[in-house]
Formats: structure tokens, C-alpha cells, sequence
């Protein structure tokens, strides 16, 4: 009867699908869309504990924060670093979007993990997820949600291939019958490429720039080859020699170059998943192409250098920064369909 009620007032209760993304969080509510779309970045200070700022006003805090306030990014890595913070963000983002009262039951929640994590982290996240406030939660490995958000046939008995480029990892996997054949992960992405701009700047310029100007400046004019209407950025920073504030003209062939290391690496992430992947499915690949997702795949030529790299056509998906949290919103309004996909079991909050 219990039971009955609640699946009755479930109609109103809103279920929630979590991209927790190393760069960005993005909250899928079922019936309405993506409806948050926050940096994954919480600031706290330090003595109390006490939450200052989630998503976009605690990114801007990155670099500019007094001694005794922390602006932390928890899954920096791809990996979990501070399960209590992250169980903080996630607490603070579904408080966002699901109305904390009485009658309604508590929401469903999926959530999207690195395909790479142990046993305890994904037990961890559904407690997390649990404690913050969700009456079951259910996980979905990322690729495979992102296969879902690009509407790619992952239940067929064919091959499928996703690239995930993130800020902290690039996943690679291939995906037939409702499952992850293989998965290839490596902890290079968006922030290696800012992190490859400020090393650039230092060698070959003097110049000292903060992590946000370098990805202003990879969105800006980065590139992986030679493409039309190529032009400059101003970056500025700290000149090395004088301590004195420089602003600096620096070219989209400079940035491609000082990049170019790190887009190696992500191509060969591609290509060890593609060695590894059976001749069968390799076949269907061949076909239907790599699908590119994350804001990695936003970076000018990354396609063409897939293609080029591995010989099979490349193509990015529409709306690759959303597709992760649309794969959790598809299993969220099919989610009889999508039980197969689902990592482990749910857990039910007690
Ligand atoms: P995550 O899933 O790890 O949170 P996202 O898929 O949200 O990562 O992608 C974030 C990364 O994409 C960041 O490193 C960001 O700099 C990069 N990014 C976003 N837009 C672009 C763009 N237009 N060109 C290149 N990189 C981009
Ligand atoms: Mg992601």
C-alpha cells in the first residue's frame, strides 16, 4: 500500500540524471531536460566547513581565493578525490532542482562514473548519492551514457565506438548489446591541453597565465591542424623577468603547437581501444564511424585528426558537452528498457 502511495506520488516527484563530470555537473530532470549546467567546483572555508559557492561563482574563485577558503574541484582527476565533497555538490545540486518536502517521495537518481572506478567508488557514489538525498540511485558508466545521448543503437548486435573528451579524462570505449565490450581510459583531456598553453607561455615567452585564461585561450584559437580563418588571442599574465603584469598576442599556430603533445596522447587512446576491439565489431566501426563527445570533441580538427589517425570517419556528436546527462535522461524516462545498462544494482535508500 506504502508502496502504491509512493509510486503514485513519484508521478510529481522529479527523477534526477547526474553527469558529475571532472569539469562540469549537468542535472537532467525527467519531464523537463538538462536543466543545470554548473563547473563541478565547490568552495568551502577552510576552519568551518562551510559551503561558499558551488558551480560557476566557486569557479571563478579558482585562483583569486584569500588563505583560508579552498576552491576545490573533487573529481579533478577523474577519479574521486574527497568523497565528502563531492556528497556536498551533489547534495547541493539535486536540493537545485527537487523541492525538499514532506509529500514528496524522495527522487530516482542516475548517476554517470568514469567507466575506470573500483567497487568501493561506486558504492561510495551511490552513497553519496543516497545521503544527498535520493530514494534509489543507479549508475551508468559514462561512455555508455554518452553512446545513449548520442543516440547511438547500443542494444543492437553491432559495434559502436564513443570518445568521451573531458577536462580530466578521455574514455574511449565500444559498446555492443547493451554493453561495454572494452573501455580505454586515459587521464589526458581538456585541462592537459590548458596545462600544455601555460607551459608554452613560461618556455617560450616568459609569460606566467592562470589555468582559466589558458582555456579561454585553447576555446578561443586551439586547434589541431591548420584550418580557415586561423587568427591570434591576447593572453595575459605575469612577466617572469620583470614581475610586472604582459599582455601577449600569441597565434592559433602557436597554441596548435604547443598542444600538439597532448592531442597525440588522445589519439593514441583511440587507437589502443581500436587494437583491442574484435574483428567483427572493428567491421561495423568501419561503417558507422567514431562518435565524438565531451568538450574535448569541440576542439577545432579533433575529427579530421581521428580520421586521420586511425583511417575509420569521425564525427561529433550534437551537443557534445550534454551528451553524458541526455544518456542518464533517456534511462530515466525508459528505465525498464535501460536496466542492463545499469552498473551493479541500485541501491535503495533505507
Ligand atoms: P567533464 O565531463 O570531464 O566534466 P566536459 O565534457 O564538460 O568534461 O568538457 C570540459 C572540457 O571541454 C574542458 O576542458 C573545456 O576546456 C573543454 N572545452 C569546452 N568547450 C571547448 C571548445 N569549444 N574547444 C575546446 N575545448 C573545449
Ligand atoms: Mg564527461
Amino acid at each position: 500500500m506504502i508502496r502504491l502511495l509512493t509510486d503514485l506520488l513519484g508521478v510529481f516527484s522529479a527523477d534526477i540524471g547526474i553527469d558529475l563530470g571532472t569539469a562540469n555537473t549537468l542535472v537532467y530532470v525527467r519531464g523537463r531536460g538538462v536543466v543545470v549546467n554548473e563547473p563541478s567546483v565547490i568552495a568551502i572555508e577552510q576552519i568551518s566547513g562551510r559551503i561558499l559557492a558551488v558551480g560557476s561563482p566557486a569557479k571563478a574563485m579558482v585562483g583569486r581565493t584569500p588563505q583560508n577558503i579552498v576552491a576545490h574541484r573533487p573529481l579533478h582527476d577523474g577519479v574521486i578525490a574527497d568523497f565528502d565533497v563531492v556528497e556536498q555538490m551533489l547534495r547541493y545540486f539535486i536540493s537545485r532542482v527537487h523541492p525538499q518536502t514532506l509529500f514528496l517521495p524522495r527522487p530516482r537518481v542516475i548517476v554517470g562514473i568514469p567507466s575506470g572506478v573500483t567497487e568501493v567508488e561506486k558504492r561510495a557514489v551511490q552513497e553519496a548519492a543516497i545521503s544527498a538525498g535520493a530514494r534509489d540511485a543507479y549508475l551508468v558508466e559514462e561512455p555508455m551514457a554518452a553512446a545513449i545521448g548520442a543516440n547511438m543503437p547500443i542494444q543492437d548486435a553491432v559495434g559502436n565506438i564513443i570518445v568521451d573528451i573531458g577536462g580530466g579524462t578521455t574514455e574511449t570505449a565500444v559498446i555492443s548489446l547493451g554493453g561495454v565490450v572494452l573501455a580505454h581510459s586515459v587521464r589526458i583531456a581538456g585541462t592537459e591541453l590548458d596545462q600544455a598553453i601555460i607551459d608554452y607561455m613560461r618556455a617560450e615567452h616568459g609569460l606566467l597565465i592562470g589555468e582559466r585564461s589558458a582555456e579561454a585561450c585553447k576555446i578561443d584559437v586551439g586547434s589541431t591542424r591548420p584550418f580557415e580563418g586561423e587568427g591570434a588571442t591576447i593572453v595575459r599574465g605575469r612577466d617572469l623577468a620583470s614581475r610586472l603584469p604582459r599582455s601577449l598576442e600569441v597565434s592559433s599556430g602557436q597554441i596548435r603547437e604547443a598542444i600538439t603533445p597532448v592531442v597525440s596522447e588522445i589519439l593514441n587512446c583511440v587507437n589502443t581501444a581500436l587494437e583491442s576491439t574484435p574483428p567483427e565489431l572493428l567491421a561495423d566501426i568501419m561503417i558507422s564511424g567514431i562518435c565524438l563527445a565531451g568538450g574535448g570533441a569541440l576542439l577545432r580538427g579533433i575529427e579530421s585528426s581521428i580520421e586521420s589517425v586511425t583511417g575509420i570517419s569521425a564525427y561529433v556528436t550534437e551537443r557534445p558537452l550534454e551528451a553524458v546527462a541526455m544518456g542518464t535522461g533517456i534511462c530515466l524516462e525508459n528505465i525498464d528498457l535501460y536496466r542492463d545498462v545499469f552498473v551493479g544494482d541500485g541501491v535503495a535508500a533505507r
